[in-house]
């Protein structure tokens, strides 16, 4: 475990933040910090990355322990945008300078099994499942589960690669055959209404600050739209969803950004997923809310204050995926800003996203059809 947060953004004589990873991720949280006075430096192995631009780039592996070093000399504090992070790489980094969130964060956000046990022992409710070690514990776990049901790869999953629904019997032998070889879990299928998320923020002093809960649409694994505030939210379950939020990032001891993804279901919400960082779900903040989502994960870490989470008005943000977009007929519809990542148009790959944002619910209707003639928004 690191030490304790930095009281401020210079108590260390240092304004130089260290992001491990170099994706949009880290490029949006230097486009939030720089105006708060930090400057950023980014550990990535690929060139050319969405960052590159943003700061200085140390560009190595991960497990390069000189440039990990290097990496880490002089810096008020590391954060990380991506889950993928090797665990090693982050203790070593916190041997020496703060790291937020928390590796113990990271180290259950990496792992799908023990997402699924800290839920369980929050007493959050969450799919049945069991973990997967062998074609003997997959049986089992079947037995157990029934069909339909999910297998997932324990880690490296995103983005709903590394998983397969089973709805036959016939279909346990194949889906075992291209998936073992690594630590797998088994979960109960879910019918669920629909996908909801909530984004939350805890300080480095312990306040916590939840956005509203955005309505998530998935298309081919890939989040495609995000609409925030959801409709149809009671109290309840807004009340739900922001004690889910805090109740893990107290457990973890989290200073930064949280994502919850939750399964809205007939019986209650029943969480799927976190991510123990900035996310896809939370972009509409950035013209949507009164303090983004990068720019309170900035504060956190730094020790700042948080930022109001309230809405400036009713936001989508619809994910741009493979296609190159035109810039100028996008801006043109009122309300839309644009957030390209500087990254190749390429088939299934994100190269950006639209926020659009609207004074009223009515208002964002006419504005998503004026979007729709400019891209495919079939599931907004
Ligand atoms: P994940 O990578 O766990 O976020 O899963 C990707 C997508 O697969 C989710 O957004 C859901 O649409 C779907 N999914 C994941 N787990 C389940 C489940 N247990 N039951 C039904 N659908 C699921």
């Amino acid at each position: 475990m690191s030490s304790a947060p930095p009281a401020g953004p210079t108590p260390s004589g240092s304004n130089l933040i260290g992001v491990v990873g170099g994706g949009q991720l880290g490029r949006m949280l230097a486009l939030a910090g720089i105006p708060l006075g930090f400057r950023f430096r980014f550990l990535e192995p690929a060139s050319g990355c969405p960052a590159c631009d943003l700061g200085e780039v140390i560009r190595a592996d991960y497990h390069d322990a000189e440039a990990l070093a290097a990496f880490g000399r002089g810096l008020l504090v590391v954060t990380y945008e991506f889950e993928n992070v090797p665990a090693a790489a982050l203790e070593t980094l916190a041997a020496g300078v703060p790291v937020f969130p928390p590796p113990a964060s990271l180290a259950i956000g990496q792992d799908r099994l023990r997402e699924k046990e800290a839920f369980a022992r929050l007493g959050i409710p969450t799919a049945e499942f069991r973990a997967v070690d062998d074609r003997l514990g997959l049986d089992a776990a079947i037995q157990a589960i029934g069909l339909p049901a999910v297998l997932k790869t324990r880690q490296l999953g995103y983005d709903g690669k590394g998983q397969r629904v089973l709805r036959e019997p016939s279909e346990v032998g194949p889906a075992w055959e291209a998936m073992r070889g690594v630590p797998l879990l088994l979960e109960a299928f879910v019918k669920f209404r629909r996908e909801l998320s909530v984004v939350c923020v805890r300080g480095a002093q312990g306040g916590v600050v939840h956005y509203p809960l955005g309505e998530n649409v998935h298309q081919d694994g890939i989040l495609r739209t995000t609409r925030a505030p959801a409709a149809g939210v009671s109290d309840r379950m807004k009340k739900d969803a922001e004690a889910i939020g805090t109740a893990l990032l107290k457990d973890f001891g989290h200073v930064g950004v949280l994502a919850v993804e939750l399964f809205d279901a007939e019986a209650g919400f029943l969480a799927n997923e976190i991510a123990p960082r900035v996310h896809n779900s939370g972009h509409w903040t950035q013209d949507g809310a009164v303090t983004s989502q990068f720019e309170n994960h900035i504060r956190a870490i730094t020790g700042l204050p948080l930022g109001s989470p309230e809405v400036r008005g009713w936001s989508v943000m619809v994910n741009l995926v493979g296609d190159a977009p035109d810039p100028a007929r996008i801006v043109g519809v009122p309300g839309a800003h644009l957030h390209l990542y500087g990254k190749k148009p390429r088939p299934g790959r994100k190269i950006g996203h639209v926020n659009l944002v609207a004074p009223s619910p009515e208002g964002l209707e006419m504005r998503l059809a004026l979007l729709g003639e400019v891209l495919p928004l079939d599931r907004a």
